[in-house]
This record gives structure tokens, C-alpha cells and sequence, in this order.
């Protein structure tokens, strides 16, 4: 279960760019792709913040699919796996997107003003 590795790197990116305020949301985008399961990190996620400054914190996922474009004839192709073919029988494909897998928004919670 390779989810809990990535998990635990996402939960240290995290808690390193909060710099030491405690982290409220977490927004990650994980390609189709990257056979990274989703349900997995969710699972990982609880797991992996506890203790931390990101503990408590929502974890939203925005899959994004896959499309490679075809080296023969160009076209481009939606996938959902990493692999396939253009309906002109060629398989050299050129991957386009599907294979992020990052952090793209992190909620901080705003300093006391006590
Ligand atoms: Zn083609």
C-alpha cells in the first residue's frame, strides 16, 4: 500500500508550509494515472495527521483523467488507466495529463487575535 508513503509526504508538505499554524483544509489532485487510490489516501490521511498541525483538517481530492496524445496521427485520447490506443491502432502515446499528484491549495487557520 503505497498510498501511505504519499500520504505521510502530502501531511509533511503540508505541516511545512503552514508554518507551524495549524492547517484547516487540504486540497491534493491525484492523475488517474498515477494508480494512486484515492479511498486510499482518505484512509492514510486520518492515520498520518494525527499528532500533527494537519489533524482535523479537510481533505478534498480532485481527480483529474488521463489523455495521452497519439505519435502517429495526433489525436488526443481521454484514458482512465495507464495505458491504451488510438482508435488508428497506434500505442505510442504521449501523456498529457493524469500523472500529477500534488498539493494544490492549502487552508490555514488565521492567527488569534486575543
Ligand atoms: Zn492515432
Amino acid at each position: 500500500m503505497h498510498e501511505l508513503g504519499i500520504t505521510q509526504e502530502i501531511v509533511a508538505l503540508a505541516e511545512s508550509r503552514a508554518g507551524g499554524r495549524r492547517v484547516r483544509g487540504v486540497v491534493v489532485e491525484i492523475g488517474k494515472l498515477t494508480a494512486v487510490l484515492p479511498d486510499a489516501v482518505r484512509f492514510c490521511f486520518d492515520l498520518c495527521t494525527k499528532g500533527t498541525l494537519v489533524e482535523g483538517a479537510v481533505l478534498t481530492i480532485v481527480e483529474t483523467l488521463g489523455s495521452a496524445r497519439c505519435l502517429a496521427c495526433g489525436s488526443v485520447l481521454q484514458l482512465d488507466q495507464p495505458f491504451g490506443q488510438c482508435p488508428c491502432g497506434c500505442t505510442d502515446l504521449d501523456w498529457l495529463t493524469g500523472e500529477e499528484l500534488r498539493i494544490t491549495e492549502i487552508e490555514i487557520e488565521l492567527e488569534e487575535t486575543s
